[in-house]
């Protein structure tokens, strides 16, 4: 299993008090440092995303001004903040993304974990949102799709938020599978039963509603017995996770109350998944999850379970 991993990632600062904070990955690197998984190779080095695959899923006028804010602090909703590094770290990540996407796709491994921050879910075509600057995980979705020739991928979304831009942006694309779990009613207020897709993409769109409390039971059983059967009729050729962990108990933003075993068995899921449709190929991208100790149980539940399949 490659592991897309930078200090750089650490530049991105939303200010001070913000839960999406450098301190939310500096003790997982750390961590990974020290105690490094078996079966993972870190990677360091790769290109940021060009603007042509950014603009595969936001507007040119959007992505011209985040660029616009490089070098300077700018609140681009009551969320969501710059830092003079933003531009350039955000790109970077969803470049991560593109980059694992294509190292799995040419076979040098079967998965790849990206550990990038900002996240990237929330963000939509043509705004910034929810600590989100760049969808990176749609921007890797679209680069499978237009650059590399895949014809069905498919983004699970476990994160305790609904990923609101990444169904937006696909939402009328039936090549795209979204499928996400979140708790409900919650931030962003998207993520119903009933939002299902439009015109082509009608059915591509999967949402599994948790509630505040849920724990491993009921997150495991919305991705084993409803978008199980679903993931494998639609056998995609790529599976991308927007690997959100702030599902963990310990979350101080999430209130649901998934452990470690939780994360365990999902990461156990999505292996299988991927050996059953598309020669093995997941690629992770970190989401949320804003208690250290919760994003490091859930990477290194990922990475064990790539490592070991
Ligand atoms: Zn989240």
């Amino acid at each position: 299993m490659l592991l897309y991993r930078s200090e750089r990632f650490l530049e991105h600062d939303p200010g001070p008090a913000h839960p999406e904070s450098p301190g939310r990955l500096r003790p997982v690197l750390a961590s990974l440092e020290q105690r490094p998984e078996p079966g993972v190779r870190p990677v360091g080095d790769w290109a940021p995303a060009t603007r042509a695959m950014l603009e595969r899923v936001h507007t040119p006028a959007y992505v011209g001004r985040l660029e616009a804010t490089a070098g300077r602090r700018v609140r681009l909703d009551p969320d969501t903040w710059t830092s003079p590094a933003s531009w350039e770290v955000a790109r970077l990540a969803s470049g991560a993304a593109v980059a694992a996407v294509e190292a799995v796709v040419r076979g040098e491994d079967a998965h790849a974990f990206v550990l990038s921050r900002p996240p990237g879910h929330h963000a939509e075509a043509d705004a910034a949102l929810g600590f989100c600057l760049l969808n990176h995980a749609a921007v890797a979705a679209a680069h499978a799709r237009q650059a590399l020739g895949l014809e069905r991928v498919l983004v699970a979304d476990p994160d305790v938020h609904h990923g609101n831009g990444t169904q937006a942006i696909f939402y009328a694309d039936p090549t795209v599978l979204y499928v996400s779990s979140h708790r409900l009613p919650f931030y962003p207020g998207t993520g119903w039963p009933q939002e299902t897709g439009a015109g082509p993409g009608e059915g591509f769109t999967l949402n599994l509603p948790l509630r505040a409390g849920d724990g491993d039971e009921a997150f495991l059983r919305a991705w084993t017995e409803e978008a199980e059967p679903r993931i494998l009729a639609f056998q995609p050729e790529l599976i991308l996770v927007s690997a959100g962990f702030d599902t963990w108990k310990g979350d101080p933003l999430g209130g649901l109350a998934v452990t470690e075993a939780g994360f365990r068995a999902f990461a156990s899921r999505v292996h299988a998944w991927a050996r059953t449709c598309c020669p093995g190929r997941a690629v992770w991208i970190l989401e949320g999850g804003y208690d250290p100790a919760g994003i490091e149980a859930g990477v290194r539940a990922a990475l064990r379970s790539g490592a070991a399949g």
